[in-house]
């Protein structure tokens, strides 16, 4: 028997829902590149239902329960006497979503002797520490491109509400006002702006497809160049470097994992190089950016607007300033748990648990740490050390 503990993040806080403002979620056929979307051998929830937050529970119980296996479930998950911390001694398995991280840190593995998977229900593991899960042989796994397109509708949303100056015009009619000089003295059009994305993988390239009718001029850097068509189809502009590529840009959107290479990429110098007046949106991992230096580019002007929906802790504190900072299209950690790739990565989850319990090989691609090393993508798209 083994002891599942999973963190989610609280159930909506007028209950757990009764009903939904759509029947179902739209069924997929195959991710972009022809990956299948995760096969558990069933499913006991009904697409299109909260699971992420306490009371889903990711759909788990039924399933794990029938195996024998124990689901401890949580969102109180920080701090020094929080649930998680004393649940975790009796850990097998450790799944947590990045909008609400249980934060693995080496401190924390050194007190889960029995920790043997830690699994993400999501895309990105930066929550952690890919040295210590090495060293002790944990497994980490997440559900590669559960959300990658979610995240990219999202991104697109707020590269267009920041240009268009939408959420400030959307808070004059709340407030029963109509100055239209108000909201339009920071509008323009995406149309003719050179557009930049720090990695093209799963979700920035997603976002270059869905920005290329938009009739925008589109920039990329990447480890890894893209295929010669694929450039060409999407009449793309290929830059060493972060560096090489931001002077270029009008909007640059940040795609690219957490790791030693990217952390505090945009720091006070490099947004300095950014044209004045560019938007930057991120919604890969916030330490990608300095906290301070994007409140000062958008006071200074720098920036005429920052958005994403990745904070640094998770949840952000009341008094976290990007609550607060002027022109920024913020919203919590949302991007990649709508209710339709919540159904895709609780689907993942149960894969990835059936294999482990089961005895068979992870999915590669699912994989980011394995027999003490990094593995799949983890081995393509993270450093260890
Ligand atoms: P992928 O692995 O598909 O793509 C990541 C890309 O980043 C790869 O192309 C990789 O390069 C590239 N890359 C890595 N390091 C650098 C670097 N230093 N400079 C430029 N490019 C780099 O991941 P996804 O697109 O699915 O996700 C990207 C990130 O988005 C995740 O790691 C996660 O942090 C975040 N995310 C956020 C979500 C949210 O809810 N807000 C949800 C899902 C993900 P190459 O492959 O060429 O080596």
């Amino acid at each position: 028997m083994a002891t599942v503990l999973c963190v989610l993040y609280d159930d909506p806080t007028d209950g757990y829902p009764k009903e939904y403002a759509r029947d179902g979620v739209p069924a997929l056929g195959r991710y972009p590149d022809g990956q299948t979307l995760p096969t558990p051998s069933a499913t006991d929830f009904a697409p299109g239902t909260l699971l992420g937050s306490v009371s889903g529970e990711l759909g788990l119980r039924s399933y794990l329960e029938g195996q024998g296996h124990r689901l401890l479930v949580t969102s109180d998950k920080d701090g020094e006497d929080s649930e998680f911390d004393r649940l975790l001694p009796e850990a097998d398995v450790v799944i947590s979503q990045p909008f609400w991280p249980a934060y693995l840190t080496a401190e924390r593995i050194a007190k889960a002797p029995n920790l043997k998977l830690a699994l993400t229900a999501g895309i990105g593991s930066d929550h952690v520490d890919l040295d210590a899960a090495i060293a002790r042989g944990i497994t980490v796994a997440e559900v590669t491109f559960c959300n990658s397109i979610s995240v990219a509708e999202h991104v697109v949303m707020m590269i267009l509400s920041q240009v268009r100056n939408y959420l400030p015009s959307h808070d004059v009619v709340r407030r029963g006002g109509w100055n239209i000089a108000d909201c339009v003295a920071r509008s323009y059009d995406l149309e003719g702006m050179d557009v930049g994305t720090v990695a093209a993988g799963r979700i920035g390239l997603a976002v270059l497809r869905r920005l290329a009718p938009f009739d925008v001029h589109l920039h990329y850097t990447d480890q890894h160049r893209l295929p010669a068509e694929l450039e060409q189809e999407l009449n793309l502009t290929f830059h060493e470097s972060a560096q090489d590529m931001v002077p270029h840009c009008d909007v640059v959107t940040v795609n690219a994992p957490l790791h030693p290479q990217t952390r505090n990429l945009f720091d006070e110098n490099l947004l300095a190089t950014m044209r004045r007046g560019a938007y930057l949106i991120n919604t890969a991992r916030a330490l990608i950016v300095d906290q301070q230096a994007v409140v000062d580019a958008l006071a200074s002007g720098q920036l005429a607007g920052y958005a994403g929906d990745v904070w640094y802790p998770q949840p952000a504190p009341a008094d976290h300033p990007w609550r607060t900072m002027p022109h920024q299209g913020m919203t919590p950690h949302i991007s990649g748990s709508s209710l339709s790739a919540q159904t895709r990565y609780a689907d993942g989850t149960r894969e990835i648990l059936e294999s482990f319990f089961g005895g068979t090989p992870i999915r590669d691609e699912y994989l980011i740490v394995d027999g003490g090393a990094l593995a799949g993508t983890g081995a393509h798209s993270y450093t260890a050390g």
